[in-house]
């Protein structure tokens, strides 16, 4: 199934995807997140690819 009109695309590989290290939140931003929005703490993101 495609869906070309869609207004937004939620899997968008611009979008970074981060999990909080101190309360383990996940969100996801356009933007380059270094701090938890829930707690405050560090965030990794898990967008990087590590090989
Ligand atoms: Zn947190």
């Amino acid at each position: 199934m495609a869906i070309y009109n869609a207004p937004v695309d939620p899997y968008s590989p611009e979008r970074g995807y981060y999990e909080c290290l101190t309360c383990g939140s996940r969100e996801t931003s356009t933007d380059h997140l270094t701090t938890c929005s829930s707690c405050g703490g560090d965030v990794r993101n898990l967008a990087v690819p590590r090989e």
